[in-house]
């Protein structure tokens, strides 16, 4: 068993670069070796490719892979071609002649995995025998069941294929866990003694954050312009407000494209591709985007509108960061798309079922505890402690008595006759005068102007607030007009106390946006050499600059800076193949750099060499010829050494009159820098060295 261990090991780091099994993937492993079937369950970016891919190289025959989407294999396919594995893909792309070539190639056992679509396997029927076929892995495993939401009836077929290949184990993966879509995958695959591996929900690299949808726009960008060019994806509700969006942030010169399901199947093609090979930075998209994107150095992921449940959330925040260095999530709130999609899902069959949906997604953006608690917690997990990367950890609200407020508020909404949207509620409670104000005549009401002293966005505020805690609520098939609770009249009357957050006041919110700032990763020189070689290999090979290093393997070569070979191997995510065919050129680009370093360190020790012969005496004259320098950079190294506080006597080359005299000058010239007034303001009767000199001494005399 330690033997076996062993190999397991070996192999992950030969030809993946890992050192360590992720928590599972090992057991995972084994028991793909033992023939036994298996479900994965891991989110996305968990490692469940390993999973197969690293049993398919200890076995005899082919696994086969069962994908949904072409774009999605390609991608996988390269990534094993540049570990050094025989890999293809097999789908309606393909030629004839490509086509019969792979088949032959499964024939005579030399290929490790073969990527199929599900429509395509009809035309592999002869191959699909025990003798030929190792494991049968299953991914995206979740599209088999009409539970689920990527439903695609081409998945309904598989579970022939355990009925012909008995003996051959079947690996099915999915980042989807609710119950009836995992008993549905193992019906339908016949599977139904399948060991089942759940691992952890918990992506704790992505960091969390709701927002107010306030000028979306403007954050946006600030928020893009703080992430040194990084990629990452905007989610919106719209088609065309990914046009908008990606129009006015192109118009910024920031490279954005929009992606949608209206464009055709090529311009789609087109911007995936342009994503994945860092062409273009932002995808603004509908959820049409996503599921075939495998790139692992996605940094950060923007909500511009609130999604329908925490399910699609989730599954779209964790498009970033899979490499596992950090990654954040941006989330947008509004009540107008709360609206919005709840006017989408009027009269569907499981309206209830969708709005129970939503207003998980709603207490979720609205949470004053950690929300990967409640994140994990809607997926079954519970998480002990706080997680300390979200932005309620980050800044915990404080609470105060607002029980005046909520009163204020609970009246007007009384006095309106519980007629009237939020903004009215506010107007009125600001005394505004406008026409609608008239016509209705709230001038007159008893409430009218009680709240004068508190900006429109703190009230609004206050609001979101007393319907979170259930004190008044929308009527979101009234026009969304504000309504009384059956807990209002406790407020009102009763003397129930109410607890507020406080809105953030201009200072704080100026201390939270210099803390982003100072979080803001500093631009590492040789970090960007070797994104800049890993680009240029990338484009060479034709491939995803992530599949020849991902960030977190390019973040590690930069802090080890391994010099040899065997250094290099030891850095994660370097394999046998990747050492052999790009180890040299990295290599070399660290040594260049380290010489450009030293380079530039002696340069800047270059006056303490002056400071040496100074004090074995030698002149200023001496000095200068010793080491081939003009006189004038000498007196500027001793005016420096006297300035960091060396122990050099500046009187011995310019006089206390020449000193006193520049002195004058300095007052005149309103402590000009530049040496020539100087030399012109003195008749040109003291020459440019004992000036510096003379500027030196009286800057350090204050
Ligand atoms: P999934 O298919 O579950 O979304 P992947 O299989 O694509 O996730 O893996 C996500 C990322 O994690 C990839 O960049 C992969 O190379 C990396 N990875 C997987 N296993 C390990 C491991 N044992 N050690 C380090 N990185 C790993
Ligand atoms: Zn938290």
């Amino acid at each position: 068993m330690i033997a076996e261990h062993k190999t397991l090991n070996a192999t992950l780091k030969t030809y993946f670069g890992y050192d360590q099994f992720r928590p599972q993937q090992k057991e995972i492993v084994e028991t793909v070796l033992q023939k036994k079937d298996c479900l994965v369950i891991m989110p996305t970016g968990g490692g469940k490719s390993i999973c197969f891919q690293l049993p398919a190289l200890l076995m005899d025959g082919v696994t086969l892979v069962i994908s949904p989407l072409i774009a999605l294999m390609k991608d996988q396919v390269d990534g094993l071609k540049a570990n050094g594995v025989e890999a293809e893909f097999f789908n309606s792309s393909q030629s004839e002649r490509e086509r019969d070539s792979i088949i032959d190639k499964v024939i005579h056992q030399q290929l490790r995995l073969l990527y199929v679509a599900p429509e395509s396997l009809a035309a592999l029927e002869n191959v699909l025998e025990t003798k030929y076929i190792s494991c049968i892995a299953i991914d995206e495993a979740h599209c088999i069941s009409a539970w689920g939401h990527d439903f695609r009836s081409s998945y309904q077929r598989l579970g022939f294929l355990k009925r012909k290949m008995p003996t051959v184990p079947v690996i099915a993966l999915t980042a989807t866990a609710d119950k009836a879509t995992r008993q549905d995958i193992l019906t339908q695959l016949e599977i139904p003694r399948a060991r089942c591996f759940i691992t952890s929900f918990d992506r704790k690299n992505i960091q969390l954050e709701v927002r107010p949808a306030n000028e979306r726009l403007r954050q946006i960008r600030s928020f893009i312009s703080r992430q040194n060019g990084a990629a990452g994806i905007v989610y919106c509700l719209s088609r065309k407000s990914t046009e908008k969006l990606a129009e006015k942030l192109s118009a910024d010169g920031i490279s954005a494209a929009a992606y949608h399901a209206g464009l055709s199947f090529a311009e789609r093609s087109r911007i995936q591709e342009a994503f994945i090979f860092d062409k273009i930075q932002v995808v603004c998209a509908t959820i049409a985007f996503g599921m075939g994107i495998d790139k692992s150095n996605v940094r950060w992921v923007i909500h511009y509108n609130m999604p329908k449940n925490i399910e699609g959330y989730y599954q779209e925040i964790g498009r970033a960061g899979r490499d596992g260095l950090p990654a954040k999530a941006l989330l947008f709130h509004s009540f107008a798309d709360v609206i919005q999609l709840r006017n989408f899902m009027e009269g569907a069959s499981n309206e209830e079922f969708q709005r129970a949906k939503l207003d998980r997604m709603m207490q979720f953006s609205e949470a004053t505890s950690c929300r990967r608690k409640i994140l994990l917690s809607y997926f079954g997990e519970l998480l002990h402690e706080n997680c300390g990367n979200c932005d309620v950890c980050k800044n915990p609200p404080t609470f105060f008595d607002g029980t005046i407020y909520a009163q204020k508020i609970l009246s007007v909404i009384t006095r309106v006759k519980q007629q009237e949207p939020a903004g009215v509620i506010i107007d009125v409670l600001r005394g505004a005068f406008n026409a609608r104000i008239r016509e209705k005549q709230y001038q007159t009401l008893k409430s009218y102007g009680v709240g004068r002293d508190i900006t429109w966005k703190d009230w609004q505020h206050y609001i979101v607030q007393l319907i979170n805690q259930g004190y008044c609520e929308i009527a979101f098939h009234q026009n969304n007009v504000l309504l009384l609770t059956e807990f209002s009249g406790k407020v009102l009357f009763e003397g129930q106390k109410v607890f507020l957050t406080r809105p953030l006041t201009v200072q704080e919110k100026a201390v939270k946006l210099k803390k982003t700032i100072a979080e803001r990763p500093i631009q590492n020189t040789l970090f960007e050499r070797l994104r800049k070689l890993r680009y240029a290999i990338a484009q060479e090979e034709n491939i995803p600059a992530y599949l020849v290093f991902n960030d977190a393997t390019l973040t590690e070569i930069e802090q080890v800076r391994p010099i040899c070979e065997a250094d290099f191997m030891e850095i994660s995510g370097v394999g046998r193949r990747k050492l052999e065919v790009y180890g040299d050129r990295f290599m070399n680009e660290i040594i260049a750099f380290l010489e450009e370093k030293r380079g530039k360190a002696r340069k800047q020790d270059t006056h303490m060499k002056t400071y040496e012969l100074y004090q074995q005496g030698l002149s200023v004259e001496q000095i200068s010829a010793n080491r081939a320098l003009k006189p004038l950079t000498v007196f500027s190294h001793l005016a420096r050494l006297y300035a960091e506080g060396k122990s050099v006597d500046l009187y011995r080359f310019v006089s206390r009159e020449e000193v006193s005299r520049v002195r004058e000058a300095r007052l005149m010239l309103q402590n000009k820098v530049e040496l020539k007034p100087y030399f012109e303001y003195l008749n040109e009767e003291i020459e440019y060295p004992k000036i510096r000199l003379a500027l030196t001494i009286l800057e350090k005399e204050g």
